[in-house]
């Protein structure tokens, strides 16, 4: 199972979306392992978007993503980073695709209303970043067999009920 790191942006926070946005990670099927509100630092989005330090928009991330807290989540499943990435859709949410979180409900490039890692590498440094171990609860979601074949998990496949071997003797 992959962890993917996403933030709520303030523009999730102060236009209430946090809960339409959560319901469709939840709806997916992607399980929550991680979950806080912070308030982030100049220090830490200097390190988050180091890509993009030498852009003359990075003033506008700094003030934008400072501008309320945020709320930061883990979220797991198989192949959860590129999942949640097509969730997410394109940077900019005049151009992502109707049916993407930034598609439905963004009008801009920077109030986008989430961050969400890009590849595996970003996910790991990302999560460390964020969260603290105990902060973390990798878990099997109860409903994991009804979100995943048994192949797609790694359990051999039992027969189906009503076809053992006592019932073959009978
Ligand atoms: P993404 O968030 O889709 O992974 P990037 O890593 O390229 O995109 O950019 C990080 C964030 O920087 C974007 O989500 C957006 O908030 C901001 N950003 C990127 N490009 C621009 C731009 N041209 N103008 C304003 N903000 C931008």
């Amino acid at each position: 199972m992959e962890q993917t790191l996403i933030i709520f942006k303030p523009s999730a926070i102060e236009r209430a979306l946090v809960g339409k946005v959560l319901s469709r990670f939840e709806q997916k099927g992607l399980t929550i392992t991680g979950m806080k509100m912070m308030q982030l630092s100049e220090e830490l989005l200097h390190q988050h978007y180091s890509h993009l330090v030498s852009k003359p928009f990075f003033p506008l991330i700094l003030h934008s993503m400072t501008a309320s807290p945020v709320i930061v989540m883990v979220l797991q499943g198989i192949q959860a980073i590129s999942v949640v990435r097509s969730l997410t859709g394109a940077t900019n949410g005049r151009e992502a695709l109707p049916g993407t979180i930034r598609g439905d409900f963004a009008m801009s490039n920077q109030e986008n209303i989430i961050h969400a890692s890009s590849s595996p590498e970003d996910a790991e440094t990302e999560i460390r970043r964020f969260f603290r171990p105990e902060e973390l609860f990798p878990r099997t979601a109860a409903a994991t067999p009804f979100i995943n074949s048994t192949d797609e998990l790694g359990i051999p496949a039992s027969p189906p009920q009503g076809t053992d071997s006592q019932d073959k003797k009978a």
